[in-house]
C-alpha cells in the first residue's frame, strides 16, 4: 500500500457556458509515501485556466501565484490529468489522502466541466485526513484548518508557503507522520467504488421545513413540561420559523407555558434531530438550552 497525499489550489471564475461561478483548479501538488510513511516522490504542476485569461485578485493575494507563472509553467487541465494519472500509476494500491474532501469534490467538478468523466478514474481508495485528525485530537463540531491542526500538534510550519499545493501537501505529510496509526487509520479508508462514495460526496445536508416531509416523525414533536416533567400538550400547530419548528405548549398540571422547538436535518443516510424548549418570547437557542436533546438516527 502507498499513500498519495495531494492538495489543489483553485480560482473562482465565471463560466459563461454554465452561467455560474466554478472553482477551477490552477495548481496541484502531491507527495507519495510508502506504507511505512517513507517519502518516495512528489508531483507538482501549475494549471492554465480554460475559462479565464487572468487570475482573480483574491487568489493572487491568497496564494502569491502570478499570471506569468501560470503562463510560463501551466499546462491545460486535461494534460495535467493525463500526466498525473501516469505518475499515480507508477505504484499500485494507492490510498489518496487530502485535507477535507473538498479537493476531491473540486477534481470531480473540474472533470465534469472539461471532460465527460463523472468520477476520478485513478482514485480507488480515499481517506479524509481532516476527519481522521479531528478524531485523533478529540475535536467535534466545526472543521479545523490545516494551519490550526499543525499548531495543535506543535508542528513548526513557519517556513511553509500556505495555500500553495505542494507546501500544503507537505503539511499533511507532517500531520500524517505525527498522527498515523495503521489500525485506526484503516477505518477511515473508503472504497470509491462502493458505499455511494460520489453520491455522499455531493449530497448537501438540509434542514426539513415542512411537517409533511416523509422523514418527519410526529413522536419527536412531543414535549414534557420543563418544570414538572408532565406530558404537555401543544396549544397551537407547529410552524417553521428561523431554523426550527416551534409551537407553544401548556402544562396540564402546573400551567407552565413554554415553546417546544424541533430541528430536523437530513444527512445522506441519517437524520439529526435537535429538540429543546424555550420560554415564550425568548429567542430559543439550541446551544444555550438545558433541556436540549440531540440524536442521530439512520434512515
Ligand atoms: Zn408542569
Amino acid at each position: 500500500m502507498n499513500f498519495i497525499i495531494f492538495d489543489l489550489e483553485c480560482d473562482t471564475v465565471y463560466s459563461r457556458a454554465h452561467g455560474s461561478f466554478i472553482n477551477e483548479i490552477i495548481e496541484i501538488g502531491a507527495v507519495r509515501l510508502d506504507a511505512k510513511l517513507n517519502r518516495i516522490d512528489e508531483y507538482h504542476r501549475m494549471v492554465r485556466s480554460g475559462i479565464s485569461k487572468k487570475l482573480s485578485g483574491r487568489i493572487k493575494k491568497l496564494t502569491g501565484i502570478t499570471d506569468d507563472e501560470i503562463r510560463s509553467e501551466g499546462i491545460t487541465f486535461a494534460e495535467m490529468i493525463d500526466e498525473f494519472e501516469e505518475w499515480v500509476h507508477k505504484t499500485h494500491d494507492n490510498v489518496f489522502i487530502s485535507w477535507s474532501d473538498s479537493d476531491i469534490h473540486m477534481m470531480v467538478s473540474n472533470l465534469g466541466y472539461f471532460t465527460d468523466l463523472r468520477t476520478i478514474p485513478f482514485i480507488d481508495k480515499y481517506a479524509d485526513l481532516q476527519r481522521y485528525t479531528m478524531k485523533k485530537l478529540g475535536i467535534t463540531g466545526s472543521q479545523i484548518s490545516l494551519t490550526d491542526a499543525c499548531e495543535r500538534l506543535a508542528l513548526n510550519e513557519e517556513d511553509a508557503a500556505h495555500h500553495r499545493a505542494l507546501d500544503d501537501s507537505e503539511m499533511c505529510v507532517d500531520i500524517m507522520k505525527k498522527c498515523y496509526s495503521k489500525r485506526e487509520f484503516s477505518s477511515f479508508i473508503l472504497d470509491t467504488k462502493k458505499d455511494c462514495f460520489y453520491e455522499r460526496l455531493f449530497f448537501k445536508p438540509y434542514v426539513i421545513k415542512s411537517m409533511k416531509n416523509p422523514f418527519i416523525d410526529k413522536k419527536d414533536f412531543n414535549f414534557r413540561c420543563p418544570k414538572c416533567h408532565r406530558r404537555a400538550r401543544p396549544a397551537e400547530k407547529y410552524r417553521f420559523t428561523g431554523h426550527a419548528f416551534k409551537a407553544r405548549f401548556e402544562c396540564p398540571k402546573c400551567k407552565n407555558v413554554f415553546v417546544g422547538n424541533v430541528r430536523v436535518k437530513k444527512n445522506f443516510d441519517s437524520l439529526s434531530i435537535y429538540r429543546y424548549t424555550s420560554e415564550v418570547g425568548e429567542k430559543g437557542s439550541a446551544e444555550k438550552n438545558e433541556t436540549l436533546e440531540k440524536k442521530t438516527q439512520k434512515v
